[in-house]
């Protein structure tokens, strides 16, 4: 099996007794991992990993292509290059009327994924606290525990149709020790965008709390649902002096193997973060960040084309899920959608998940690899929809056969 992680060993390397160090001894290998290897060997359908199936922009293949050829594949500037860094700081003027100085308060990193890892390790020292709304991505407790920091989970509320903000049950989980809240809408795993009055009840008790704010907007340009709307927290009065944005072109661009995303914020917060990741990676990508500088001045025309594709397949697969019996929640964004899988006769989504390729020819996710509080439901599964119409149909088919 193609696997990444330690799993947990303890025992013989050679002839002499090793163990991994305390802070991956129990990370194992990543559920996305495990249900793609799942879904290659079964031949199933992959509704698991959120990785795309849908193209991305010619134009931008083609610059990446003429970025390689044309001999520029050494380091970038450790910050990122000059040209993607104004294009980013562009963006967030034009979309949010945030004002960062491309030189200081914006940073290019390796995907979002290395934008967290490094805010967590400049933000934390051992024993403070990272406050997360749960279920959430699996990433931000793994970068919590690198930094040595705990990660505090506050439950999303299921509420009807949809997963809520507990506001008071937020104010509850602050301690002397909370030093960053991390916010992720639009949202993996729900596909929920927190409405401008959760925000607010948020930034109320981050700047009462004097919390710095990590928000991760990979999703930012996918919201099909009309009526929902991304508004970052920093827009909101006090908020931008204490936030860090951090955002990818993976999704948007339907380019998740690329890693190139950023971090805009204060330049002392962005400084920190740029220690952290000049000793990560240092730099990367430079093909990818000359294209991408282009591609981001005029990202909205692409990403109304991907919105629409998101917005067709969120509505079959609700259908079908529906259809086959089970119980799908409402997603008004980004690549996922929630299911209760109790009215097949599970109670634990990891069971239905272990046995979908077999009896449905189909993989999903058990949404408790995304909960870090005990108790939270074991009957909920994610299923990505940024997967071809024809793939997204052929689960539906399956479902609806297998019920
Ligand atoms: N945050 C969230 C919520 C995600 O779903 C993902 C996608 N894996 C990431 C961060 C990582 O983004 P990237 O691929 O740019 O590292
Ligand atoms: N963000 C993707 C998901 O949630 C996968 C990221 C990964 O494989 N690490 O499915």
């Amino acid at each position: 099996m193609d696997t990444v992680g330690t799993a947990g060993f303890r025992g013989e390397v050679g002839s002499e007794q090793w163990a991994p160090a305390a802070r991956v001894r129990d990370m194992g290998t990543s559920i996305f991992t495990e249900m793609t290897e799942l879904a290659r060997r079964t031949g199933a359908v992959n509704l698991g990993q959120g990785v795309p199936e849908l193209p991305a922009p010619p134009a931008l293949l083609q610059d990446v292509a003429d970025a390689v050829r044309s001999g520029n594949n050494q380091y970038p500037p450790a910050a990122g290059f000059p040209a993607l860094r104004e294009a980013i700081a562009a963006h967030q003027l034009r979309r949010y009327g945030l004002d960062y100085a491309p030189t200081g308060e914006v940073l290019v990193t390796t995907g979002a994924t290395e934008a967290l890892a490094a805010a967590l390790l400049a933000l934390c020292d051992p024993g403070d606290e990272v406050i997360a709304f749960d279920p959430c991505y699996d990433a931000y407790a793994a970068d919590a525990r690198l930094a040595g920091a705990r990660v505090v989970g506050v439950p999303l509320v299921l509420d009807g149709d949809g997963f809520v903000l507990d506001a008071d049950a937020l104010r509850a989980a602050v301690t002397p020790r909370t030093r960053v809240l991390l916010l992720n809408s639009p949202h993996n795993p729900t596909g929920k965008v927190f409405t401008p009055e959760e925000l607010a009840a948020v930034a109320d008790v981050c700047r009462e709390h004097a919390l710095t704010v990590v928000t991760d907007e990979v999703y930012e340009h996918l919201v099909f649902e009309d009526g929902a709307r991304h508004v970052p927290i920093a827009t909101l009065p006090g908020m931008r002096e204490r936030t860090l944005i951090v955002s990818s072109a993976g999704k948007t661009f339907n380019v998740t193997g690329w890693k190139i995303g950023w971090v805009c914020g204060p330049a002392p917060l962005v400084a920190a973060v740029g220690s952290a990741k000049q000793f990560l990676t240092y730099a990367s990508g430079t093909p990818y960040q000359e294209a991408l500088a282009r591609a981001l001045g005029s990202v909205e025309e692409w990403a109304a084309g991907v919105r629409d594709t998101l917005r067709a397949n969120r509505d079959v697969l609700s259908a079908g899920l529906a259809g086959a019996g089970l119980h799908p929640f409402r997603a008004d964004a980004g690549y996922f959608l929630q299911a209760d899988v109790r009215p097949w006769g599970y109670d634990s989504g990891i069971d239905f998940c272990r046995e979908l390729p077999r009896r449905a020819g189909v993989v999903a996710i058990p949404t408790s690899a995304f909960y870090l509080t005990p108790g939270a439901p074991a009957w909920l599964v994610r299923f990505s929809i940024c997967k071809r119409e024809d793939s997204i149909r052929k689960a539906v088919e399956q479902l609806a056969a297998a019920r």
